[in-house]
C-alpha cells in the first residue's frame, strides 16, 4: 500500500501541462495565460472627469463658498464619448459628464451639488454662468491618463489564472482573444454489467450509472472537457473497445472493476495495453485505485495515455477523483495551486480508525463563535452517495491516528473552495539555500536592504536546527513563563512583537507561514531546503563545484565564480553574480513576485 501523498506524486510526474491555444477571452475563464499581456494603450486614454460638473481652472475658485460663489462663464458642454470643442480660460468654465475628456486649459472640476446649477435653472437665471460654491485643488474629480493602466507595462503575467475580473482587463485592452493552456479532455467510463444508463428504464436488478454525471461534473467544474464513453461490461472485450474510444482523450477515467472481486479485467488491459501504475492506496474510502499509462500508436507516433481506475462505489470515486484526477487535471491546465484548501475545525463526533488508513469522512462544516465545526453527514457507507451531496468537506483523519474524539481539531478539505482561496493572503515568498558558510545571510541582508530601498513590505524567516532560539535568553520575563509551562509566549511592546511557540516537531513552512503573516511584499526565507518553497541556491566558488540542490530544484543559482559543474552548461538554470544584488533581486521581483498592473515594462 502507498501513501496518498506517494499516489498523488505518481499520478502528477504522469501528466504535463498542454500546450497553448489561442481562444476568444469569454472561452478563457479559469484558463491559464500562456503570454505576457502589456497594454498597447493608457487607460483611461486621456484625462477625463470622475464626476458630473464643470470643469474650471483651480485657481479661479479661490477663496468660493456656498455665501461667496465665484462666477464663471460657461464656454460649452462635453458628454461622455466626444471631444472637448472648447478650452478653458481663465475665467471659464465647460460644464461636463462623467468620463468626458477634460478640455484643454482645465485642471479641476467641480461636481453639480458644488454649483448654483439648480437654484439658477429653478429661478431661470442666466445659463451662460455657473456659481461656484466651493474652493477646488487641482486635480479634483480628475481621472488622469493611464492612471489604470499605463502603455506598454506589463499588466498580465503568463500564468495568470483568469477569472471575470482579468477578463475584463483583456477587453479594456483591446484584446478579443488570449493565448491560454488548453483544457484537458478526459474520457469518462463506467464499467459494470449492473449498471443502466439514466435514460432508460430500470431492470430488476440493476442500478443507474451515477459515476459517468458525478465524475463528468467534476472534470467540468475544474476545467477539463468531459468525453462520456457509456459504459462498459465486465468482459475484456467490452472494456477494450471502449477503451481505445477514449484514448483520443488527454486523460482517461474509469470507474468499478478494480475492487477485488473483478479487477483482474482493468487490470489485464493495462497490463496488455500499457503499464500499471499503482493499486493500493493507504485511503478510507478508495483503497483500490489503478493508475497506468495506455499506449496508443497514431501514425508513426507512440503516446501514452494516462489511465486512473477509480473504484466503484460511488462515494469512493468521487473522493479518489478528488484527491488524484482534480489535481491531474489542474497541472495540465498550467494551474500552479493543486491542493484543495484545508482549515482546521472542531469536529462533533467521534470517528474511530481501525486499520490505519487515512480517513476521509464526509463532513458539514459551519462557522460559530469564531471557530469551524464539522459533524459527520450521517452514514458513512462508501455507497451512501447523499452522504457527499450533504457535506462541504472532506474530514482527513491520518493513518497514523488511532482517531478523533467529539471536540478533537481535525484537518478538513473544503471541497466547495477554490484552489487558490487557500493561497489568496500569503505573502510571496523566495528560499535563499546554501552549504554553510556560502553566504546565504549576507546575502538575505543585502537583498532585504535591497527590497526596502525598492519600498517593499519585507519578512525574513530563518529555519534553525537548534532547539533555543536567541530570544529564549534566560533571566527574561518570557523565559520565566516558557519555564512555567506555557505552551507559547508572546511578547507585544509598541514597536515591536515576538513570539516563542513549542513545538513538538520541527516545523514545516506551510505550519511557519500563518503566523508570520499575509501582508509582506515578500518573505525571504533563509533555509527550509527541503521544502517546496521557490529556491535559490547560494555557491561561492572557495566550496569547490558542489550543489546542495539538484537543477530541478532550483529557480537560479547565485555565485562567485565560474561553475564547473555540467549544471552550469544547462541553460535552464539562470546564474546570476553574487556581486550583483540588484540584478538578483530583479529576478525574484519577476519571477516570485510581480502581479497584475506591474510597473514593468515589455520588451518591444
Ligand atoms: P466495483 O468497484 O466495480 O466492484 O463496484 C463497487 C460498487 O460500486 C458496486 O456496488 C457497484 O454496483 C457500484 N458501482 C460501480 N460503478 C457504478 C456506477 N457507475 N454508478 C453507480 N454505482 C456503481
Ligand atoms: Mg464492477
Amino acid at each position: 500500500m502507498i501513501s496518498v501523498e506517494e499516489a498523488l506524486e505518481k499520478v502528477l510526474n504522469y501528466v504535463e501541462v498542454l500546450r497553448p491555444e489561442r481562444k476568444p477571452i469569454l472561452e478563457c475563464l479559469g484558463q491559464v495565460l500562456a503570454e505576457d499581456v502589456c497594454s498597447a494603450i493608457d487607460i483611461p486614454p486621456l484625462d477625463n472627469s470622475a464626476m458630473d460638473g464643470y470643469a474650471l481652472r483651480a485657481e479661479d475658485t479661490r477663496a468660493a463658498s456656498e455665501s461667496s460663489p465665484r462666477y464663471l462663464v460657461v464656454v460649452g458642454e462635453v458628454a461622455a464619448g466626444s471631444m472637448p470643442t472648447k478650452e478653458v480660460r481663465t475665467g471659464t468654465a465647460v460644464r461636463i459628464m462623467t468620463g468626458a475628456p477634460l478640455p484643454e486649459g482645465a485642471d479641476a472640476v467641480v461636481r453639480f451639488e458644488d454649483t448654483d446649477e439648480v437654484s439658477r435653472k429653478s429661478s431661470r437665471k442666466d445659463s451662460s454662468q455657473i456659481g461656484i460654491l466651493c474652493q477646488a485643488k487641482k486635480g479634483l474629480n480628475v481621472r488622469r491618463r493611464g492612471e489604470d493602466i499605463a502603455k506598454g507595462n506589463l499588466i498580465l503575467q503568463k500564468g495568470t489564472v483568469l477569472r471575470p475580473q482579468e477578463i475584463g482587463v483583456l477587453a479594456s485592452l483591446g484584446r478579443s482573444s488570449a493565448l491560454v493552456v488548453r483544457r484537458p479532455t478526459v474520457a469518462i467510463l463506467a464499467t459494470g454489467d449492473e449498471l443502466v444508463s439514466v435514460d432508460q428504464p430500470l431492470p430488476p436488478g440493476k442500478i443507474y450509472d451515477s459515476n459517468t454525471y458525478t465524475i463528468a461534473a467534476e472534470v467540468s467544474r475544474y476545467g477539463g472537457v468531459p468525453r462520456i464513453l457509456g459504459i462498459g461490461r465486465d468482459s475484456v472485450q467490452s472494456l477494450s473497445e471502449k477503451i481505445a474510444e477514449g484514448l483520443a482523450a488527454d486523460m482517461l477515467i474509469t470507474s468499478g472493476g478494480v475492487s477485488k472481486g473483478d479487477y483482474d479485467i482493468v487490470k489485464d488491459i493495462l497490463a496488455e495495453h500499457g503499464e500499471i501504475g499503482f493499486w493500493t492506496v493507504c485511503m478510507k474510502p478508495g483503497k483500490p485505485i489503478a493508475f497506468g499509462l495506455i499506449s496508443k500508436v497514431k501514425g508513426r507516433k507512440k503516446r501514452k495515455v494516462p489511465h486512473l481506475g477509480l473504484p466503484g462505489n460511488p462515494v469512493s470515486s468521487m473522493i479518489t477523483f478528488e484527491q488524484f484526477a482534480r489535481p491531474a487535471i489542474l497541472k495540465m491546465l498550467g494551474r500552479k495551486v493543486l491542493a484543495k484548501p484545508t482549515i482546521q475545525a472542531i469536529i462533533d463526533d467521534g470517528i474511530a480508525n481501525t486499520d490505519g488508513r487515512r480517513i476521509f469522512a464526509r463532513v458539514t462544516v459551519t462557522k460559530a463563535g469564531g471557530s469551524y465545526h464539522a459533524s459527520l453527514t450521517g452514514p458513512q457507507g462508501s455507497g451512501i452517495l447523499t452522504s457527499l451531496a450533504r457535506a462541504n468537506g472532506l474530514a482527513v483523519i491520518p493513518e497514523s491516528s488511532k482517531g478523533v474524539k467529539a471536540g478533537d481539531t481535525v484537518e478538513v478539505q473544503m471541497l466547495d473552495w477554490g484552489e487558490e482561496q487557500g493561497e489568496i493572503r500569503k505573502s510571496p515568498l523566495v528560499a535563499i539555500v546554501g552549504r554553510s558558510e556560502s553566504g546565504k545571510t549576507l546575502l538575505v541582508e543585502q537583498l532585504i536592504a535591497e527590497f526596502k530601498r525598492r519600498g517593499y513590505k519585507i519578512a525574513a524567516l530563518k529555519h534553525s536546527h537548534c532547539g533555543v532560539i536567541e530570544v529564549d535568553q534566560p533571566g527574561k520575563d518570557t523565559w520565566k513563563f516558557a519555564q512555567a509551562g506555557s505552551d507559547a509566549v508572546c511578547i507585544s511592546s509598541p514597536r515591536k512583537l515576538a513570539l516563542i511557540k513549542k513545538s513538538d516537531h520541527d516545523l514545516r513552512i506551510d505550519e511557519v507561514l500563518p503566523i508570520i503573516g499575509p501582508e509582506f511584499d515578500l518573505v525571504l526565507v533563509e533555509g527550509f531546503k527541503k521544502s517546496k518553497l521557490p529556491k535559490i541556491e547560494v555557491h561561492r566558488k572557495e566550496l569547490g563545484n558542489d550543489l546542495l540542490c539538484s537543477p530541478e530544484e532550483v529557480s537560479a543559482i547565485v555565485t562567485d565564480g565560474p561553475l564547473d559543474t555540467p549544471l552550469a552548461d544547462s541553460s535552464k538554470v539562470p546564474i546570476l553574480s553574487w556581486a550583483d544584488t540588484a540584478a538578483i533581486a530583479d529576478f525574484i521581483e519577476k519571477n516570485f513576485v510581480k502581479a497584475v498592473g506591474s510597473e514593468e515594462k515589455c520588451l518591444p
